[in-house]
Formats: C-alpha cells, structure tokens, sequence
C-alpha cells in the first residue's frame, strides 16, 4: 500500500496521483510508494490545521501538558518499533536510530514543562497605578519541512514545542524516509491530540511550495541542505511567514599537539563515520596543528580497521549505507575528485561490498591526508563517511581556517591547554562549540542553531528559542480608574508619576 497522508487525525485513502519510491538503502531494493502531495492535499491538511486551531488555542494549559505527558510515555515504549521503521528506510544502524528517538524525546520531555515555560512577566507600579505584564500567544498553523537524516528526531525539535505552545502542525516531512511520521501521528492520536492538530502531507517541492505560500500559514520551520535553507528562509520571509531554515554544514575538529590523541582518535573516528557521515553535526575535516597528523593518522587508521559496516539491522554492525544510489555514487566522486586534486587517500571506503548485501548503498570509512582548502572535498558538503585532514603550522591558522569556511554550524577543538580552549570558544565563528568532545548537540534545554550558511533567520530551533519561534509576545498596561487621576494629558506618558 503507498504510503499516504495523514490529515484531520487520519490516515488519506485516496490513491494519489504521483507517487515516488521508497528503498531499503541496505539491499537497494524499493519496498513502498509515497504520496506526493498535490497543492489540493497540502490545502486540505492546512484547512485541517486552521479549524482545529480554533479550539486547540484555547485549551488549558494543563491539558497540552498532559498530551505531551502520554506522548513522552508512548514514545518512550515504542521506542524499539520507532527505531526498526527509521533503519528500514534510512539504513543507519538500530543503535543510532534509538540515539535519534533519544534525542527526539527529550524535546518532548522539554514540551512537557509548558506551562512553565510560558509564563510571562510582570511589573507592578511602572507608573502611578499603572502595572504592566507580558504573555505570549501562539501564531496558529505552523509548517516544518524535514530532512531524511534524522527522519524523528528533527521533526520533533519542532511540533513538541509548536504544539504545546498551542499551534496547529503540518509536516511535510523527508520523502526518502516517510514512514515513521506516520507512527508519530498514530501516537499523538493515542495521546489524545485533538483531530486537526498534528497532520503529515508528504511530497516533494510541490508540497513545499504550497505551504510556503498559503495564506493561512503562518511560519515555517525548515532543515535541510544550504541552497534549500536559502531559498525557503527567502520565500516564506517574503511571504509574511515567521522563518527559521537550518542548513548544511561542514564542521572542523581541530587537534591542537598536546592533545589527549587517544581521545581525539576516537573522536575523529566516532563523528566522522558514525551514521555513515549523514549527520549535521559530523565532523568533515580534522585540522591537524603542527605534528599533530602524523601521531593522530596511525591511530584513526586502526580504529577504521576495526569497524563495522553493514545492514543497520544486522548484528554488531557500527555503519550502515549511504541513503540513495545517486548519494553513494556522489560521495564516492568526490574521494575521486581529492586524489586527483593531490590528497592522499589513506583508507578508501570506495570499493566496499557488503557481503549479502551486494545491491546495498554502501561506501566504507574514508580518510584522506593532505588535503588542501582549494579541494572540492573541503569546499563542499560531502554528507559521506570521508573525513579530511588538513595541516596547519599553528593554532591562529587553525581558527582563520574554521573562520573563513562559510558554513558554522558545529566545530571542536581537542587540546590539553585551558588557555587554548578559552581562546577557541571566544575567537570561533560558529555557533555550536564542543571542548574535547566532537559533536555538540546542545540539549533540549538550550538551542540548537549554527551560524553563517548553517542556518537563516533569528531563532535557534527547540529549547527557549523554540517557545519564542513559536508564539508572539502581548505586552500590556492596565491602570484601574483612579478618581485622583482625571483629565485629558496631550504629553508622551514617560513620567513615573503618570
Ligand atoms: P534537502 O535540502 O535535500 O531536503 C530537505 C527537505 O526539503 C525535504 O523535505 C525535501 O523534500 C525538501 N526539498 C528538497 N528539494 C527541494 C526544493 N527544490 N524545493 C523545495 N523543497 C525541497 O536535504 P536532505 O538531503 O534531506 O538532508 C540533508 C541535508 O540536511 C544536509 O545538507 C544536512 O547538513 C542538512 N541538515 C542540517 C541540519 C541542521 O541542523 N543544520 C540537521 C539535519 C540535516
């Protein structure tokens, strides 16, 4: 059966009149069909989402905490269920999905603190008699339009914090890997969610393009690649819409010589090849300073060795494929495209077979040494499992390197110094920064959000920016008649006694 939408609290029966496939990146093999949404699919699920924002705005507090109470807990059982969907269509390993559900559910725990979180501020006696208190009111329907990399985690760093701060939600989710959408729409149904509430339209541009320009959608949330981020930040900013669009990356992991290089070799190896190099936040290039490479090479090169590649459901597999063909074949050009350039290519991924799984999207880990800033592998996203080692002379080279990249997203620096770490965090040009630790995810509590070409617009995505995104500031001054205070008064009340 295709994969359908779900629109009004239920699942479309409708056949749809484009579909695309769906694959099992481990054999290759396609295994579904997804709707792709016509403008007339995404209008209804919008029309959805504005009748049931009518009533959903104004339920109590109390109740939206405890749907997202009931979401937490069922997220939490189901977690093994969301995790087997996720490897099915996306190929990354079970651990890995169960580390995405992880991370999803925390921002749902986040959500689960609302009522906290929305409270407003208050200021008694700003003027004679007069008090004044702020409160903030949700926008209405609300759109997020994901990638296929994290097809539950990145969706929930949005609807969590939309929904519970009373919007309506339609997703428009990854068309690579749509399934588990679907689950969590099952299971906010079991939660109680409100028909109307949360819908999920699937589809491809056309799909984009309607809720970018639907009247009745009032921001949109968006991650995926640059040149995607750029063009709906553009579009829905023109638009009217409130905006935030997350995109690509390519992050630095620099290694100072008196690094701990164990550490920084697993590091290296963890965030380079881990979810085959498909995530956000991988590290891409190592900046090696001073005779850092030639001590940490032997040692990533060992870990390599070692690892796993295999169906992501496959016993003791540590990597998975890549998600498309095209992707694999795109990944393995670029390796091509740095030999020919001059980089050393010293452990090569191309010519993996998975034994089994011959038809799989497979690219082994990648390491390539010397490669030089002008190389297409440093310049672009390679979104693969290839990391890069570039060499510098110093320390102040390192940073001017991170700093003229012009993505920002993730970066770290691994070093024994206190002083050089300082330096770092006060001199770096990106916006989320791990010290000995390669991967800084912030957590449900903080934001996420890059700098630069990672990321367009003001707000950082869940966490208390998420509440900000996602609702507008009222700010009030009331004075009750005092029988004292009569009169017209022409001047600009400024004075504190007025
Ligand atoms: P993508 O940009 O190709 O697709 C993202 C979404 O946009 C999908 O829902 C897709 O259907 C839609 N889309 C694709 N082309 C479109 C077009 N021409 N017009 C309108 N909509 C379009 O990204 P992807 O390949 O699914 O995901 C990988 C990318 O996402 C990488 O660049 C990665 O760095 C980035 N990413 C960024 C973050 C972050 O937090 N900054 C997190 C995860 C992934």
């Amino acid at each position: 059966m295709t994969i359908n939408h779900w629109i009004d609290g239920h699942l479309v029966t409708d056949e749809p009149a484009r579909t695309a496939p769906v694959t099992n990146p481990a054999t290759g093999a396609e295994t579904d069909r997804v709707a792709l949404a016509s403008t007339e699919d995404v209008d209804r699920a919008v029309a959805s989402a504005a009748t049931a924002y009518d009533t959903w705005r104004h339920s109590p507090l109390t109740r939206r905490q405890g749907i997202m109470f009931a979401l937490r807990d069922l997220v939490d059982r189901r977690r093994h269920d969301l995790a087997k969907v996720i490897t099915a269509e996306h190929g990354k390993t079970i651990d890995d999905a169960l580390g995405e559900v992880q991370r999803g559910l925390e921002v749902i725990e986040f959500a689960c603190n609302i009522a906290h979180l929305l409270k407003g501020d208050y200021s008694e006696q700003v003027s004679t008699g007069v008090d004044t208190w702020s409160i903030r009111q949700p926008l209405g329907v609300v759109a997020g339009i994901t990638p296929f990399n994290f097809p539950i985690m990145v969706p929930c760093w949005m609807h969590p914090m939309a929904i519970a701060t009373g919007n309506t939600f339609v997703l428009k989710p990854s068309e690579k890997d749509p399934s588990v959408s679907l689950l969590m729409a099952e299971l906010y149904a079991e939660a109680g969610l409100p028909e109307g509430v949360f819908n999920v339209v699937h589809g491809d541009k056309v799909a984009v393009d309607r809720l970018l320009e639907h009247p009745d959608v009032e921001a949109v949330s968006f991650v995926g690649s640059t040149p995607i981020a750029r063009y709906i930040h553009t579009t829905a900013s023109t638009n009217g819409k409130r905006v935030q669009a997350l995109g690509g990356a390519k992050n630095h992991m620099v290694v100072l010589p008196d690094a701990d290089m164990e550490l920084a070799a697993d590091a290296a190896v963890s965030a380079g090849y881990g979810s085959a190099g498909e995530r956000c936040m991988a590290i891409s290039v190592v900046v090696a300073v001073g005779d850092a490479a030639d001590r940490l090479i032997p040692l990533v090169e060992e870990r390599i060795a070692t690892l796993r590649v295999g169906a992501g459901d496959a016993d003791g597999s540590e990597m998975g494929p890549l998600i498309t063909a095209e992707h694999r074949d795109r990944v393995a050009g670029y390796v091509d495209a740095g030999e020919t350039a001059g980089a050393t290519v010293v452990a090569d991924g191309r010519n993996l077979v998975v034994e089994g799984h011959e038809g799989g999207f497979f690219v082994g880990p990648t390491l390539l040494d010397h490669v030089t800033p002008g190389m297409s592998v440093y310049t672009d996203e390679i979104f693969g499992p290839v990391l890069s080692v570039v060499r510098t002379d110093s320390y102040q080279a390192a940073i001017d390197l991170v700093n003229a990249n012009p993505y920002g997203n993730g970066t770290a620096v691994f070093t024994s110094d206190g002083g050089a770490s300082r330096l770092f965090q006060q001199q770096i040009s990106v916006g989320m920064v791990g010290i000995n630790l390669p991967i800084p995810v912030p957590l449900s509590f903080y934001s996420f959000g890059g700098w630069k070409n990672s990321a367009f617009g003001s707000h950082g995505i869940y966490g208390p920016e998420g509440v900000h995104f996602y609702t507008k500031q009222k700010v009030l001054i009331s004075r009750w008649p005092d029988p004292m205070h009569r009169g017209v008064d022409l001047g600009f009340p400024a004075s504190a006694d007025d």
